[in-house]
């Protein structure tokens, strides 16, 4: 049993990738710092540490994952609430609240979080503090910052503990809860408008798409709504336009703590002026306008001075120089007081093992712990093909994949996904180590442990970080040094930042006041670590930094676009090579990590490639075969699912020669599945490489058809559409092939670039509105069942915005009716994505 202490309170997490987990590990240490204590635990532990009925106070962080659904990790614990059986004051003794996590890019948006708030509610569990719903879109911290930030002292005002004097000034009062009911967060790509809605207990906050930002006039429009998205700019009703608590940030306005040698590690915790101003001096605030500007005055001398090299390294520093950028900015940031996280507390330490040997070639990937969303164990798969399915002159260039799952243990479905296991690149890892000044030591044994008496709250070696191994293996296989670097990072590389100017514009790029610089010149274009260390030049943190920072590589999911009926021993995959160009504040330019590393496996199998590309004798277009009149090889196989099955064991046989073979893993949640029933028709909308696991069905469907050619098909339409007929037309021989077999009984192809009549269809929606009155049959009449598959952040929602259309039109049904019927479709399950951002 838990000691019962006056200032505890339960801190639960239910994460899937480690996001609701770093929130909440934030979470305890701010409780702990403001002398709470937080007993904090996974959702997986319950009934083993906690049970949730006997507690009084809980603060939940719980993220949504696939289709809505809770995490692996909270399933039981979801579970035993959802249990029918429980009365309804089963948590009559809970006051809590949570803080859900989603991406609005997806449906159902955190789901969990509300669905579990909802059950709270219902089993009577009071709120203490209103929930908040943060959106990975914008980025997480646009609501979980201000939601911690007023979190603290509602624990505190709710155990009745004192407020100490770095907490709000408000009365208890002003502090409890349902002074806001929820904070909710949209998107505006070019709204100037106000930021804020208030709607009754509802804040809204807006957010500009920064990609907007483009001169220097809106770039000081922007940096004046900067002060908007952040938790001074909430208005709470019936309060002035201020910040309710001061918790968790350090004014760094002075600059006698930004010295070089001085560590701002353990400043007093401050607010800004104005509001410490209204606290009557009970704050040690640290304001001083000589040094503070002393060291503007000393950022424009190391900005002439050493910008330069950073510009010389970076093309986006210097592409934005004049409109702020990475590495500068612009009033009235450049002149703001700042109030910065606070520093967690160092844990790591690294002992190098000069003497002894390590073979990593040896050790479980990612120290063998478990991979979110997995339902097998890593298994090797050998890469049996890489074949391009676009022209040479296509925008995008997408491959196929094809590997052999024979004896891994990895059974599938149509419509299934697989994860890859991807490495970082080499070239990038070399860099990333030379950077550090480590390159020596690459392949030196280290043993990495915690350090004895650190402050951190529960420090340990991540879990996926083998505690001895090499920087070379850590770095390739365990940690994502691409992801935009945290604001929790950013402020630990000032501690080791020895120009003023640099310090000072990290200071900015994770402080409140600079929330828009952060989300435009690191978040959007994802700026990697590497990307900033070129830019800031003098910082040099210790290695340890990045380990106890950076977040764990992550696998990445495809789905499979075969029919395991057909091919039970091989999947394929099919994916766009994203290209990342320099720029923006990148240093360099890069591919996406799983898609350029899997291009890049074409050497290992580069008979095959070659043969598939038509031999490099070939002019560039004619190269690719879209319409099977070039040679039968490799590509047009594929492209046309397969080819004859003789051709495709000769292309094994001699493919694993090259024994080629990449971890992969299948994956729980699997809900993209087509009915049973065969004679239900099917609506399948799949534009670009959206179409995969599309192809997957009708492989099925045909296979059944051929086994079976009794049996009565339902209708089967498909909505297709890419850029130009000739260059990215995927599985075009493939598609004609199931027309004529009568596997689709209706193909409609759009070409959104192509040189075609004004009224010619051109996106996937053009095609569905032209037969709406088909699609409304279809589905009221005919009981069709629909699915989605593709780019999730403008497809899924204009093919959604179009079925509304089409209803209105058709039926003349209004929007309520509307989102009412397709609610229901996909409680049936009539109605599927299968989307990705
Ligand atoms: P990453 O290294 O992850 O890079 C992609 C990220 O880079 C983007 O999210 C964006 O933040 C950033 N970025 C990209 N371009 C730019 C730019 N110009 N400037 C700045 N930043 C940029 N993908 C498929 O192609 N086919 C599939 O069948 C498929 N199925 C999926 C199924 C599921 C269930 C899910 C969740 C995803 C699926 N995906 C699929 C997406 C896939 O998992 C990967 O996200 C995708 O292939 C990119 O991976 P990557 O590692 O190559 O890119």
């Amino acid at each position: 049993m838990p000691v019962i202490l006056n200032n505890r309170f339960l801190l639960l997490y239910g994460s899937q990738t480690g996001q609701a987990k770093a929130i909440a590990e934030d979470i305890a240490e701010k409780a702990e710092a403001k002398g709470l204590h937080a007993d904090i635990h996974c959702l997986s532990q319950t009934e083993k540490k906690f049970k949730i009925e006997r507690e009084s106070c809980v603060v939940l962080v719980i993220s949504t994952t696939g289709d809505g659904e809770p995490p692996d990790t909270a399933l039981k614990f979801v579970r035993h609430l959802k249990k029918k059986t429980l009365k309804s004051d089963y948590l009559s003794t809970l006051n809590y609240t949570l803080l859900g996590l989603g991406d609005s890019n997806y449906t159902n948006f955190c789901n969990c979080g509300k669905t579990l708030n909802q059950r709270l509610l219902e089993l009577s569990a009071k709120p203490f503090y209103p929930p908040g719903w943060a959106d990975d879109a914008v980025g997480l911290e646009v609501v979980a910052e201000p939601w911690i930030e007023n979190l603290i002292p509602a624990i505190t005002h709710f155990l009745k503990l004192p407020l100490d004097n770095n907490q709000s000034a408000r009365s208890s009062t002003e502090i409890v809860p349902h002074i806001i009911s929820e904070i909710r967060v949209t998107s505006e790509s070019s709204s100037n408008s106000d930021t804020l809605i208030q709607d009754d207990n509802i804040i809204s906050v807006k957010i500009i798409n920064c990609k907007n930002v483009s001169n220097a006039n809106n770039e000081s429009s922007v940096a004046n709504d900067s002060t908007k998205v952040d938790s001074d700019s909430i208005v709470y009703n019936g309060f002035p336009k201020e910040r309710a608590t001061n918790g968790s940030h350090i004014d760094l306005t002075s600059g006698s703590k930004i010295t070089e040698n001085t560590s701002i590690r353990d400043c007093v915790i401050v607010n800004g002026h104005s509001f410490s101003e209204r606290l009557n001096g009970n704050i040690s605030e640290i304001s001083s306008d000589k040094v503070s500007t002393a060291i503007m005055s000393d950022s424009v001398t190391a900005n002439s001075l050493k910008g330069d090299n950073a510009v010389n390294s970076s093309v986006g520093c210097k592409k934005e120089r004049d409109t702020g950028s990475l590495m500068n900015s612009v009033p009235p940031l450049s002149e703001s007081s700042l109030t910065v996280p606070i520093l967690s507390p160092e844990y790591l330490k690294v002992d190098f093992l000069d003497t002894e040997t390590v073979n990593v070639d040896e050790l479980p990937l990612q120290n063998g712990c478990s991979f979110p969303s997995a339902a097998s164990p890593v298994v090797m798969a050998t890469v049996q093909s890489i074949c391009t399915l676009t022209a040479p002159s296509s925008v995008k260039k997408a491959l196929a994949v094809t590997i052999s799952i024979a004896g891994t243990g990895i059974t599938y479905q149509a419509g299934d996904a697989i994860s890859v296991v991807c490495p970082n690149p080499p070239e990038e890892v070399e860099a990333l180590l030379k950077r550090l000044g480590l390159q020596d030591k690459a392949d030196t044994p280290m043993q990495i442990s915690v350090i004895e008496g650190t402050k951190k709250k529960s420090a340990a070696v991540p879990k996926h970080v083998p505690p001895k191994c090499t920087l070379h293996h850590l770095f390739t296989t365990c940690l994502d040094f691409r992801e935009p670097p945290k604001k929790a990072l950013l402020r630990a590389l000032m501690e080791y930042t020895s120009d003023a100017s640099h310090q000072r514009r990290l200071q900015e790029l994770c402080s409140k006041q600079g929330a828009v610089d952060y989300t435009c010149f690191i978040r959007e274009p994802s700026v990697g670590v590497l990307d900033l260390l070129d830019c800031f030049t003098s910082c040099m943190p210790p290695v340890t930094c990045l380990i106890e920072h950076l977040s764990r590589l992550q696998p990445r999911p495809y789905s499979v676009c075969t029919s395991s009926r057909r091919y039970p021993d091989s999947l394929q995959f099919v994916f766009n090579v994203v290209e990342i160009p320099a720029g923006s504040g990148r240093s360099y330019h890069r591919k996406g990590l799983c898609t350029g590393w899997l291009e890049g496996l074409r050497s290992g199998v580069s008979a095959m490639s070659k043969a598939e590309d038509g031999g490099d004798n070939r002019s560039e277009d004619s190269k690719f075969s879209m319409t099977g009149d070039g040679d039968k090889t490799g590509s047009e196989a594929m492209n046309t699912g397969f080819g004859d099955s003789e051709q495709l064991s000769l292309q094994m046989q001699n493919l694993s020669l090259n024994n080629v073979k990449i971890p992969i893993f299948a994956r729980t949640n699997q809900n993209f599945h087509q009915p049973d029933d065969l004679t239900i028709p099917l609506i399948l909308i799949g534009p670009g490489t959206g179409v995969a696991p599309l192809i997957g069905f009708l492989q099925e469907r045909a296979e059944l058809k051929r086994k079976n050619p009794e049996v009565h098909h339902g209708e089967v339409w498909l909505f297709y559409g890419c850029r130009h007929r000739d260059r990215d037309y995927l599985f075009r021989d493939t598609l004609e092939a199931f027309v004529t077999s009568s596997v689709v009984t209706r193909l409609c192809v759009s070409f959104s670039r192509d040189d075609q009549p004004a009224d010619a269809p051109r996106y996937v929606q053009d095609n569905m509105r032209r037969h709406g009155g088909d699609l409304v049959t279809l589905i009221q009449d005919k009981g069709a069942c629909v699915y989605v598959c593709g780019d999730a952040r403008n497809m899924a929602k204009d093919v959604n915005e179009t079925f509304v259309d089409i209803f209105a039109e058709h039926k003349g049904l209004t929007k309520d009716d509307i989102s009412g019927l397709f609610m229901k479709l996909r409680l049936e399950k009539r109605y599927r994505e299968d989307v990705w951002t």
